[in-house]
């Protein structure tokens, strides 16, 4: 009878260590930083074939300090061509 007093005293003891040592889950604040210097198009779409050129960019090309977004570079080639003529202002 004294042995199952024992074991039962060391079972709850085991118990209570048990419990201590469950990881506390902690929250912690996460860090965002969306510093992604995403480049800024002149452009809504594509001046050669008027595709949007937000979603599928392929080229670019600089024109009086501003970027443009091409599908491809045959409409890049293109705008090089004659810029002035897809600029407007
Ligand atoms: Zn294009």
């Amino acid at each position: 009878m004294k042995s199952k007093i024992i074991l039962t005293t060391l079972l709850s003891v085991s118990l209570m260590a048990c419990a201590q040592e469950t990881p506390k889950v902690k929250h912690k604040k996460k860090s965002v930083s969306s510093t992604s210097d995403k480049v800024r198009f002149a452009n809504a779409e594509d001046p050669i074939c008027h595709m949007k050129t937000e979603a599928d960019m392929k080229d670019t090309a600089v024109y009086k300090n501003k970027t443009y977004g091409f599908c491809s570079t045959y409409c890049k080639d293109e705008f090089k061509k004659h810029p002035e003529k897809y600029v407007q202002k």
